[in-house]
């Protein structure tokens, strides 16, 4: 029995004790949603006055994941020496990843990191680099860039959920210009003809060049002269509301305003689309493409990186030459995600990338559903309700903040005891499948 024990434990689902991280953009106390998962997670009193801004699950250097010691004789403690997810792996990688992923990606990373995100003020404008410049920033500022590797992500609605993301159309930035005379004021007016003077008939190239030069300018503006003309837009918007209704542009400008007084990131993002989301609905976010979460709670998923090039919205290191010069100017509104029913329980999000997919389990109360063996690994977290989790290595009764990894080729099979939602990060199936 001995002998056979560690073998068993391996191919068995693990629980796991997760980080958070305590960014001051999070929401507070009991308001956040990864306060409140963290709280449970990793048995600590939730301060009201802390903010709770991302739970981390996965490999990644900065923010850990633990093995929690299930053994029958010593339930629910955590030894001294509980081991890392990332030890774990690498102690028997083709068991835990399957073939497949290990000779993607290598033997001791998941390919994917999993978060909880909750978001009470915007979080700066950034950007992704792809895999070649992540490796060149790596390369030449490996103090801020400390990742070699790109970060596709995908953010999924857990509440309705705001974002800055892409470029609005020329069309609308010709309005635009003609609406917001601040703008013109930063980029200049050779710039602003050139904006103006763009028509359908144009190549996209062309369009493109001339959107890059406008953003570049826009965000090279002097410190002085922003804070000039954020003042001015401030008090043109407040005597215009009231006169007229505001535009949700410009509401939203004025509460990022607040949050980052005399930063370019507030006029920026005339510029960007403004997103929505519902409950349910997902937003895909390739290299090289600007964006900014403002407010909800999210689940995301990305491949397992903490590469940002950020240049407004923050007091963090900007690297405004580098934002600028690596997007993609694409422009129009980016694809939502509404995912697709794998069964009644079930929606599956797939993004287009390799690296991870999301599957979101909503039980009503006394259901039950089951999750076929994949080639690959799973990170589960519940956010709400409880349950438990059967497999054939054992039985686990599960609550809110529960995170827990299986190995490739687990089946598993879930019951709920209350309404129970369950997110599930995996390795994208159409990969696994190909
Ligand atoms: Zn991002």
């Amino acid at each position: 029995m001995e002998m056979q024990q560690p073998k068993q434990r391996q191919r068995s689902v693990q629980r796991l004790r997760c980080s958070v991280m305590n960014y001051d953009w999070g929401k507070k106390g009991r308001d956040s949603v990864v306060g409140r998962l963290c709280a449970s997670n990793s048995h600590f009193e939730i301060d009201q006055e802390k903010p709770y801004a991302e739970m981390w699950m996965g490999t990644h250097d900065s923010g850990l994941s633990f093995l929690i010691d299930q053994d029958l004789n010593n339930s629910n403690t955590t030894t001294g020496a509980s081991p890392s997810l990332n030890d774990w792996i690498f102690s028997n990688p083709n068991d835990m990843l399957g073939h497949k992923v290990v000779q993607k990606w290598g033997s001791s990373d998941l390919p994917f990191l999993f978060e909880v995100q909750s978001v009470a003020k915007a979080l700066s404008i950034q950007a992704h680099p792809d895999k070649e410049l992540a490796k060149a920033l790596h390369k030449s500022m490996p103090n801020i860039y400390m990742d070699d590797n790109y970060k596709p992500e995908m953010a999924l609605a857990l509440t309705h959920f705001q974002a800055l993301c892409g470029y609005i159309t020329f069309e609308e930035l010709k309005k635009v210009i003609g609406n917001v005379p601040e703008i013109e004021e930063m980029v200049g007016s050779e710039v602003t003809n050139q904006v103006l003077r763009m028509t359908k008939e144009d190549w996209e190239d062309k369009v493109k060049s001339v959107l890059r030069l406008a953003f570049t300018q826009l965000m090279s503006t002097s410190m002085e002269m922003i804070t000039t003309i954020t003042t001015k837009l401030k008090c043109r918007l407040h005597t215009g509301s009231q006169v007229r209704q505001l535009t949700e542009k410009e509401q939203l400008v004025l509460q990022l305003e607040k949050q980052y007084p005399n930063d370019v990131g507030v006029i920026s993002a005339f510029f960007l689309n403004y997103v929505k989301l519902d409950p349910g609905e997902a937003l895909c976010l390739g290299a090289n493409e600007p964006h900014a979460y403002i407010s909800g709670d999210c689940i995301e998923c990305m491949a397992t990186s903490d590469n940002v090039v950020r240049a407004g919205l923050t007091p963090k290191h900007r690297d405004i030459k580098t934002l600028c010069s690596m997007l993609t100017y694409n422009q129009g509104l980016p694809d939502i995600l509404r995912g697709f029913a794998v069964n009644s329980h079930v929606t599956r999000y797939i993004p287009p990338f390799e690296e991870f997919e999301v599957d979101r389990f909503h039980l009503p109360n006394g259901e039950s559903t089951e999750f076929p063996a994949v080639p690959g690994p799973s990170i589960f977290v519940a956010t709400l309700g409880k349950g438990s989790i059967f497999t054939s290595n054992g039985d686990h009764a599960i609550i809110e903040g529960d995170v827990l990894f299986a190995p490739a080729h687990t089946d598993i099979s879930i019951t709920s005891t209350s309404e129970l939602h369950i997110y599930r990060a995996g390795v994208n199936s159409t990969f696994l499948a190909s």
